[in-house]
Formats: structure tokens, sequence, C-alpha cells
């Protein structure tokens, strides 16, 4: 009797685990082995560390634990070798293994009820999803409803393969793992996830915003210039999202822009270079961003071909303050050592708030001294007169101009004669003087016209020193806005 209880002990003994209470599944050369531990060897698969062969079902384990394949640890099992395709696994169903089912079941879903064979435009599908590293969890996904809806919709062509059709699918993230597998498999065409939201943010935008004009030309900017752009950037590399919300914010804003335009009762094909100046001084800085809208509307005959829409450079304008301007002035003219073709400039500049582009581009003759003795300068229209004090290192100039003493330099027209015959002096060269000499290019000369501005209206500023209009309007509107915002200072300052 002893023996027979031992027999029955080791029987249900565990070869592997040691565990007595799971249910004995097969009996192997090492003993017997339980359910849990057969599924877990059968699910093995790789190179078998004995033989060296490739791709083996490694059910066994070796001396040291390692698991090893069927003819290196004697299993002899014909329940591991699928009926149909002779490969070994672990039997699925019927004596096939997973795989082979997986082909069975996906051909009953791929084929339609009153068909003989399987959609033809799946057949990649079946291909890509029964070729797959693991088949078992390919059936399980394949349970899924959601994946059930859409494959077995696209089979019975209840759905289109289309891109909309994923995209529009109530489980978007089953649609878009499903879509993503119909573009690798080659059945839809490639697609940019991001382009693909960006597509649909514009219909919906266009069909939602209250775009009070020009609602083609939007559409048209919107379709023609960002999305055929990015659909063309998209297919070297995915698109990146800073991409998307440049091209978003652009969108918007030129529909801002045009409902601004609508509101001030204007119309977009004939909106003047004032009317983007002022736009561009009175909102916020994102209002540049209508830029490129601008200028695709001049390109396309939407607006006036010739306006212009400056580069946003800074968040801000820079601007000095007086006292920094004049102390830059101060400095620059009591340095004995400063050119008196620098000095010149600087007063040009921190003064008449003049573009160095322009100052180094100036011809002698505009520089003229009256009866009087007055020095005059003429930028534009009509001379004006340079206070006393400011007119020396000018009228040193014209007798000590630079580069003279060169042959061929002798008549030059320029007040500032350059290097090279013929020529005047190299802006950057200039440029390069004065910033040397501590002098903040761009917010001096900013700081010099809205000192101008406050003593003289804007269209004389801009017509005596040869300004755009536009600009000394918008500095002039953020100097109003400026003492708007103090109403007590404004108040008190006035007599
Ligand atoms: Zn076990
Ligand atoms: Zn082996
Ligand atoms: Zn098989």
């Amino acid at each position: 009797m002893t023996s027979t209880s031992n027999t029955i002990a080791s029987q249900y003994l565990c070869a592997r685990c040691g565990d007595t209470n799971q249910r004995r599944r097969v009996r192997w050369p090492e003993g017997f082995v339980c359910r849990r531990c057969y599924q877990r060897a059968t699910r093995c698969r790789g190179v078998c560390p004995c033989c060296a062969l490739p791709n083996r079902l490694l059910p066994g384990l070796d001396t040291r634990g390692k698991p090893i394949c069927t003819d290196c640890a004697g299993i002899d099992d014909p329940r591991l070798t699928c009926t149909r395709c002779g490969d070994q696994d672990e039997p699925h169903r019927r004596g096939l293994c997973a795989r082979c089912c997986l082909t069975d079941d996906l051909t009953d879903l791929f084929t339609a009820p009153d068909a003989d064979e399987i959609t033809p435009e799946l057949q990649p599908l079946l291909e890509a999803l029964t070729t797959q590293e693991n088949p078992r969890s390919a059936m399980i996904w394949l349970r899924n409803p959601d994946v059930l809806d859409l494959l077995t919709g696209i089979t019975t062509r209840r759905y289109p393969i289309t891109h909309a059709t994923f995209a529009d699918h109530t489980s978007p993230r089953i649609g878009r793992h499903l879509r993503d597998l119909f573009v690798r498999c080659g059945i839809l065409p490639a697609y940019d996830r991001n382009l693909d939201r960006f597509t649909s943010w514009i219909d919906t935008k266009l069909a939602t915003t209250d775009i009070r004009q020009a609602r083609d030309t939007i559409a048209g900017f919107a379709n023609w210039n960002h999305l055929r752009k990015l659909r063309t950037r998209a297919e070297r590399a995915p698109l990146p999202e800073g991409a998307i919300l440049s091209a978003k914010q652009e969108i918007t804003v030129a529909i801002d822009f045009v409902n601004w335009l609508h509101n001030r009762s204007l119309e977009l094909g004939s909106a003047t270079q004032a009317d983007i100046d002022t736009w561009i001084a009175t909102g916020p800085t994102t209002r540049s961003s209508a830029m490129m809208f601008v200028r695709w509307c001049t390109r396309h005959q939407h607006m006036t071909p010739d306006l212009i829409f400056p580069h946003r450079t800074s968040r801000r304008t820079p601007v000095s303050s007086d006292t920094d301007r004049y102390t830059q002035l101060v400095d620059t003219l009591q340095r004995p050592d400063t050119p008196i073709w620098v000095q010149a400039a600087a007063v040009l500049l921190l003064v008449c708030a003049q573009p160095v582009t322009r100052i180094a581009a100036l011809p002698l003759d505009v520089i003229a001294t009256a009866d009087d003795g007055q020095v005059m300068i003429n930028f534009n229209a009509d001379p004006l007169s340079i206070p006393a004090s400011l007119a020396a290192p000018i009228t040193a100039l014209t007798r000590r101009r630079p580069h003279m003493n060169t042959a061929s330099n002798h008549t030059s027209p320029w007040l500032f004669p350059g290097r090279s015959p013929g020529q005047h002096l190299n802006p950057q060269t200039m440029m390069k003087q004065l910033r040397n000499n501590g002098i903040d290019l761009i917010g001096a000369r900013n700081s010099a016209m809205r000192e101008l501005l406050r003593t003289i209206p804007p269209a004389i500023v801009a017509n005596q020193f040869g300004f755009n209009p536009g600009t000394t309007e918008r500095h002039a509107l953020t100097i109003g806005t400026a003492w708007s915002a103090y109403p007590t200072l404004h108040e008190n300052s006035e007599p």
C-alpha cells in the first residue's frame, strides 16, 4: 500500500514548480509537468542553446534550467506539432497552432457573407497580422468590439477604406491604431497625424468662425498657402507641433485682420499702408502674425501689391530714454579722438532720427548754409535748420570728409565718402563706429523720433524727415497710449 500512495503522490508533483495542487498536464522525460508550467514552456521560442537551431519551440530544460528544444530535451509529444503547418507550438484549437487558427479567423472575418474570397484590399492586412511575432495577442485583440466593427464594416463595404473612416470612428484609439496598420500595409496612403488634425481644424474654423469679409480669400490662404505647404513638408518628415501652431495662429489672426478692416468699413482689396501700420501699432504683438496673410494677398492680387508688412524683430519697439540718448550724444561729441564723421553721423541719428543706412548714403548737397549762417539740411521736402550747437560737426564734415585723399574720390558726391572709389561709406562700417561710441542704434533712434513727434505732428515729421508716414503714426500712437495711461500726469503737465 505504501508504494501505491507514493506513486499517486509523485503523479501529482510537478517536476518544474514542485506544486502538488496544480492539475497535471503531461509526462515529459523530467516527470509530470503541471498545466501552468506546460503553458509557460510551450510559449517559449528562440534559438536552442543545445543544438543552436533558430526559431525553435523550447519547452524542455537543460541541466542548468535553460529552455531547450523538444529534440534536445527528448520530448516526443505529437500535440506540439500543428497538424496543418507542421510548426511546433502549443496546440490552440483542434490540433492547430495559434497562427493557423488566427489565419482561419481572419479569413472568415475578411470574407463578406456573400463572397467566396476575402475582400482583396484586405489581403496585405491578413498577411501582416498572420506573420506577426505573437499570433495569440492578435487573437485577443480581434475580440475587441470596435476592432470587429471597423474590420467587418470594411469587409462588407459598409465603411469605405478612407482616412475619414478611421478618423471619425467612435473609438479614436482603435481608429488610430487600425489606421496606422492600414497605412503600414499600404492599403491607405501615408498621412501625418498632425497634418490630419490641422486639416479638420481648418474645416471647423472656417465653418464656425464669423468671417465678415473675404471668406474665400481666408479659405484660399488656409488651404493653398498653409495646408499645401505643410502637406509637402509632411511628405519629407513628420510635422513638428510648432509648425501647426504657427499656421493656426496665422489663420486666426488673418480672420481678425479682415474683421478689423470690416469694422472700420474697409475692404481688404482697398486697404492702404496706413491701415496696415495702424493694425500693427494699435493691438497686441500677435497682430504681426498677419504678415504672411498680407504678403500672400499682395502676391495674389487680393490686396494692393506695393503694401509692406514689416517683419517683427522683437516683441516691443526698443526705445532708449531721452537721458540715455543725450548722454550718448554728448559723450560722442566731447570725446576728443572721435572722428568728425562719426560725430556728424551721431547728430543725424540721435537728433534727426535718421536710419544709418540713409545717413551713410546722404549726398553732400543735402547740407546748405543760409545767408544768415544757419546750417540747413534737406532730408525730404523742406530744408530744416539745425541748431548751431549741433551743426558744428556737420559743417566740419563738409570741409573734412573722410577718404578724400584717394585719387578718384575728390569729386565724391557723398557726405560720407567710402573707401571704394565713387562709393559712399558702407553703412555697416558706420554702424560699427557708432556702436563703438556707445550708441544704441535702434533704441536711440526711436527715442529721437519720439522726441520729434512730441512737438511736431506725425505727418509733418514724416514729410520733413523723410520717414514712412506709417512709422511716425505708429510711434505717435504709442506715445499717445503711454500718455493716456497716466491721466493725472497728463493733466498736471498742462497749465
Ligand atoms: Zn508546474
Ligand atoms: Zn535543440
Ligand atoms: Zn499551424
